[in-house]
């Protein structure tokens, strides 16, 4: 069976870790990537032989810099079976319409609002409702963290609510324009924050409410959450839910912080030293008062490229099972 031709627009935290996600599917290849500015990250693509493709009025900007550009934007997208936009928040909804011209399929990030796409995606919760779609948006880093968990333990126990603070990273660590440096944010102050509302894109039927604070560290995002179940369950009944999930990793042997476990993954040899899976400190799950706790910390660079991948061959109707698209990108993933 011919590959599905895949096409990269914006090649930076999420495009690149993208791409070479594609790459090592047997299903799918790619056939571009898009950069807007011909920096270290283009001159990598291009040395990793992805073609490199730019915007119409930037490709002399990138012959300048001595790469040689591919051709445009559009001619990309033309290519193309399936485009995944990785562009920064907000502008990928103004390439709706290229998209929609060219006749090819599109995946969004969570920057972008779901009714962009009117289709969310998380592969454990809801792989089935983007079969055949021609627009998906894969949720946010948080949201998949947190769909990730909720919905297997609601499909067994049965949810009566949840409760979650999330502890966010200020900035990507390559990122030098965002912070803060020294100081802790609520944010938003106005509560509850918009990550309840976005597990609801995927789990609609979940009483979800969410606080999030923004804490001046780069490396992975926490979660402390609380939940109540219909069902009686113990602190051990959810764990064995838990290590059932292939993209759920339980952290112990002296792990006590998100830079522990980015030590971890590099002693893991991942690529860029990428966690993709939802660490949960198996030690936390706790039942107090009929109610669970526990922490989990993600790794917001890297959690959805798995599931970008998925979404890719649920759109593209390669494989109408979510269980086994999971399993053949985590083979091909080493996760
Ligand atoms: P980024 O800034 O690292 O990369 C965006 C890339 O798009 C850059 O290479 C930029 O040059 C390029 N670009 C900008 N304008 C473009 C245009 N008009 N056409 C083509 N390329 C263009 O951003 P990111 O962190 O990778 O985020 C991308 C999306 O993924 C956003 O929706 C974001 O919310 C989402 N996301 C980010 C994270 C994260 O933690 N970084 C996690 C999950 C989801």
């Amino acid at each position: 069976m011919a590959k599905v031709k895949v096409a990269v627009n914006g090649y930076g935290t999420i495009g690149k870790r993208v791409a070479d996600a594609v790459r090592l599917q047997d299903d799918m290849e790619v056939v571009g990537v898009a950069k807007t500015r011909p920096n270290f990250e283009a001159a990598m693509a291009h040395d990793k032989g992805y073609d490199v493709y730019t915007l119409a009025d930037r490709v002399n900007d990138f012959k300048n810099a001595g790469i040689e550009a591919a051709g445009t934007v559009d001619d990309m997208i033309n290519s193309a079976d399936v485009v995944v936009d990785c562009t920064p928040g907000g502008i990928g909804e103004k390439n709706k319409s290229l998209y929609e011209k060219a006749g090819v399929k599109a995946i969004w990030q969570g920057g972008e609002d779901h009714k962009l796409a009117d289709c969310s995606f998380n592969a454990d919760a809801n792989y089935s409702e983007s079969l055949g779609k021609d627009f998906v948006r894969v949720v946010s880093c948080n949201t998949t963290g947190l769909c990730r968990v909720i919905s297997p333990l609601d499909k067994e126990f049965g949810i009566k609510k949840v409760r979650v603070t999330l502890l966010r990273r200020a900035a990507d660590p390559g990122d030098i324009k965002h912070g803060p440096i020294n100081a802790i944010i609520p944010n938003p102050i106005t509560l509850p924050s918009h990550h309840g509302p976005d597990v609801n894109t995927i789990l609609p039927h979940i009483d979800i409410a969410t606080t999030a604070v923004k804490l001046p560290t780069t490396l992975m995002h926490m979660h402390t959450l609380n939940m109540e179940f219909r069902d009686e369950c113990t602190a051990q009944d959810v764990e064995s839910v838990l290590a059932m999930q292939s993209r759920v990793r339980f952290v112990g042997q002296g792990i006590t912080s998100t830079a522990e476990i980015m030590e971890l993954a590099r002693d893991l040899d991942r690529p860029r030293s990428d966690m993709w899976e939802t660490c949960v400190w198996d030690e936390s799950i706790t039942m107090y008062e009929d109610e669970l706790y526990f922490f989990q910390a993600i790794h917001q660079e890297s959690d959805v490229i798995p599931e970008n991948v998925d979404a890719i061959r649920a759109m593209m109707e390669m494989e109408s099972d979510g269980a086994k698209s999971i399993a053949k990108t985590n083979k091909a993933m080493g996760i």
